[in-house]
């Protein structure tokens, strides 16, 4: 089969790899039907994280299924599935109580930008929907895969609901899609943090009330005059960078609820203004799982459309284009045709 390979920093192929094969009776192969560019894989391909050795690349997947193990009992080949960029058997205690990112048997799968995935723990990572849906829905059950549901997670952790000023900081594609959620949520008041054009737009499509274009000190001092001198109730960080965790922690009004769920790099909390904010923090790594068979369900019957933050689609092929255009923010995500 095809699939993507980062060699180096800046450096992606696609190259001939091997076809993934039934490893364990509790795992899946599935056909991609779309894959896609993750901000997370920037990392490497800025160099950031380091990388050991060619990398198959990509962690977000919806697919038909080929073929299951023998001990898989709730997929079957021929179904569209959705799954997480961690497998869980759904059944540990961690699963049950809705943290199935953490499950104490999760695992990859990694190397989804390709034509083929190996999905372990089949039965308790992926999804079906009903039937096998349009094409144009793909986009966005292929967005439930990761940045849908993790922009929820960012939003549910925010505790964004009826009456909250929810503030997002991060303007990629799980930012917009936490815009998303808390319109879904029921927020009343969305403000989005962007300096970008088109995403704006989006942003506002999803929901938002307010943009603040303004970033750190001034950011801060804006969300502060759109919440009467307080500070929003829910924020929702979407970026991983000191500078965006503490304009998250500083936006949120003593008593409030910060969601982080960009992948952190070199944060490091300052304890004395932690202890003096007040503020509940909860994220990390989204327990997609969790949220996969009501989003699915939102998107089969049309009520949300995420897969509108794929604004560039490109033939698998050309992956390599496509982590450029992300790069160099040309594009704000790129789905990518096996
Ligand atoms: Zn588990």
């Amino acid at each position: 089969m095809r699939g993507a390979v980062m060699h180096a920093p800046g450096d992606v192929r696609v190259e001939n790899l091997e076809d993934p094969r039934i490893e364990r009776p509790t795992d899946a192969i599935i056909r991609l039907s779309a894959t896609c560019v993750c901000g997370s894989d920037l990392w490497p391909y800025r160099g950031v994280d380091k990388l050991e050795g060619p990398t198959p690349m990509g962690h977000e997947y919806a697919g038909v299924v080929e073929e299951v193990g023998s001990e898989v009992t709730g997929i079957k080949p021929g179904q569209f599935v959705v799954g997480s960029f961690f497998a869980s058997d759904n059944t540990c205690e961690i699963c049950r109580a809705g943290y199935q990112s953490s499950c104490i048997h999760r695992e990859g799968p990694r190397g989804a930008q390709a034509e083929y995935l190996r999905v372990p723990l089949a039965d308790g990572t992926l999804v079906a929907t009903p039937e096998v849906p349009p094409a144009d829905l793909v986009p966005g059950y292929l967005a439930a895969s990761d940045v849908l549901g993790t922009g929820w997670f960012g939003a549910v952790a925010a505790e964004a609901g009826p009456g909250k000023t929810v503030a997002v900081v991060g303007d990629g594609a799980v930012g917009l899609l936490a815009v998303l959620a808390a319109k879904q949520l029921g927020a009343e008041r969305i403000i989005a943090m962007s300096r970008h054009e088109p995403r704006q737009k989006l942003a506002r499509e999803y929901g938002a009330t307010d943009i603040v274009t303004e970033r750190g000190d001034e950011g801060i001092a804006r969300i502060k005059d759109l919440t009467d001198g307080l500070g929003a109730h829910s924020v929702v960080e979407a970026v991983g960078t000191q500078e965006s965790m503490m304009q998250a922690i500083h936006s949120t009004r003593p008593g409030g609820h910060v969601g982080y769920v960009g992948v952190a790099h070199e944060v490091s909390l300052p304890g004395m203004e932690l202890f003096f904010s007040h503020v509940h923090l909860h994220g990390g790594p989204a327990p997609v799982r969790r949220f996969l068979p009501e989003l699915m369900g939102l998107i089969g019957e049309r009520t949300i459309d995420p897969g509108k933050v794929f604004d560039l689609d490109l033939p698998l092929q050309e992956a390599a284009e496509g982590y450029r255009a992300m790069d160099e923010r040309r594009a704000i995500k790129t789905l990518l045709r096996p």
